[in-house]
Parts: C-alpha cells; structure tokens; sequence
C-alpha cells in the first residue's frame, strides 16, 4: 500500500475509534494532516477545542504560532504531516493520561511506519516522552537526536509560548536550526542505507554443507 493509501485508512480508523475513553467527549477525532511526500512528522499533544470543532491539527492559536514558525525558516504546514500523540481532545485541555496516550500510540506507529520520516519534531514534553521519555525538553530543545532508529528534535509546545512569552524567542531560535538538523538526519540515514547496501553487495562467503551423513560430500551452494 502507498503512504497516501496508508494515512487514509489510518484517519478513517481513528475517526471512530473507541479504543479509549477520549471518544466519549469528542466532536471530531483529529488524526493529522500533511504532505504524505514528507519526511518531516510534528506530533503535538492532543487536539485542542478548534481542533476538536474541525477535526484538523493545529487550526487554533498554537497552530497560528506553529504556522509562523514554519514560515520562519520557510516552510509551510502543507510541507510537512502534522499529528497528535491523542487524537482525541482531553476534556477541558487537560493533559492526556498515560492510558491515553498508549491506547492510541498505536495509530502513531502506523503514521511513522507509513511516512518513513527522516526527523520527528516533537512539540512539548507529552510528545518528547513517547520518544525520549528520561529527558527533560530544557535540556534538549532545538537539538537533534535519536531516538531508536528515529531522529527527533524537539521543541517546546506552541501553545507554551502564548502563556509565556520568553519562550516564544526560544522557540523561533530553536526552529532556525531545523532545516540543518533535517539535512544531517538524512545523511545520516542514507549513509545507513547505503552501508547495508554494500554488505549485501559484498562477495558472499562460500557455505559448505555437509549432504546427509557423508562428510566427504560436500555441496557448495
Ligand atoms: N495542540 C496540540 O498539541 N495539538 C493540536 O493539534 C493543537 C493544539
Ligand atoms: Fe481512539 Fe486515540 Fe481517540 Fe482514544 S484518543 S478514542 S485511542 S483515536
């Protein structure tokens, strides 16, 4: 199946989910959106109320920020795919639970699967957690990392920022250094390919095996 063909029926499958009590309280499930060419995947937190109204990521004020920011460095939000580590808004914008967040980290599994993305941005600390659940963001925003076999940078969440206004300076430095970190994941990832690539290109060592009880035939394949 394509990535397009993938994400579809991904969102298809969250937009009736039950799988964890946040349906209950929802308008729209929010299962994200983009570019399926990308291979840059932003996961916030969970759906806001204007989310939750229009079943689209990041369409209320932290997704304004979130817009600039990206056209800060020039890009824009149809440049990359933007998901949610919830798909479902928490009652009253509370955090999600961990329940919650496992419950329905399997459809953001089958996003990553789906996209292959070179770097994950992770907006706020929900989002960093499910990757690098023993750091702190202060420590870590605006550096590259892996992650497994992923490449996160993680950036404070957008919506910090609108209570907190020193943050929004860090969060436009930190995006300047996107692009770059973008370019050495892929490098980085290329230059793993290509490494497999050679040891299965490389000259097979001959295997012996020995045919039934005869040691003395050997077959060579
Ligand atoms: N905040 C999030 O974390 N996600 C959204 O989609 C919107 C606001
Ligand atoms: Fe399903 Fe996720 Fe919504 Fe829970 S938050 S109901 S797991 S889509």
């Amino acid at each position: 199946m394509g990535t397009e063909a993938a994400l579809a029926e991904i969102a298809a499958e969250v937009r009736v989910c039950t799988r964890c009590p946040l349906h209950r309280g929802r308008t729209n499930a929010v299962p994200g959106e983009g570019n399926p060419l990308s291979d840059v995947l932003l996961v916030g937190e969970g759906p806001g109320a204007r989310e939750d109204a229009t079943g689209r990521p990041f369409v209320g004020p932290a997704g304004q920020l979130l817009v600039e920011l990206l056209r800060s460095i020039g890009w824009s939000r149809e440049d990359v795919f933007i998901a949610n580590v919830v798909k479902c808004r928490p009652p009253g914008n509370r955090d999600p639970e961990e329940e919650e967040i496992h419950a329905c980290g399997a459809y953001l599994d089958r996003q990553e699967h789906a996209l292959e993305p070179a770097v994950i941005v992770t907006l706020g600390r929900h989002s960093l957690r499910r990757y690098l659940p023993d750091v702190r963001i202060s420590a870590v925003h605006g550096q590259l990392r892996r992650a497994g076999g992923r490449f996160v940078f993680p950036m404070y969440h957008p919506a910090a920022a609108l209570h907190q206004t020193s943050l929004r300076e860090t969060l436009f430095a930190d995006v300047r250094g996107l692009p770059a970190a973008l370019l050495a994941a892929r490098q980085a990832l290329e230059a793993e390919r290509m490494a497999v690539i050679e040891v299965m290109a490389a000259e097979p060592e001959p295997v012996l095996v020995a045919a039934g009880d005869d040691t003395e035939q050997l077959t060579l394949f």
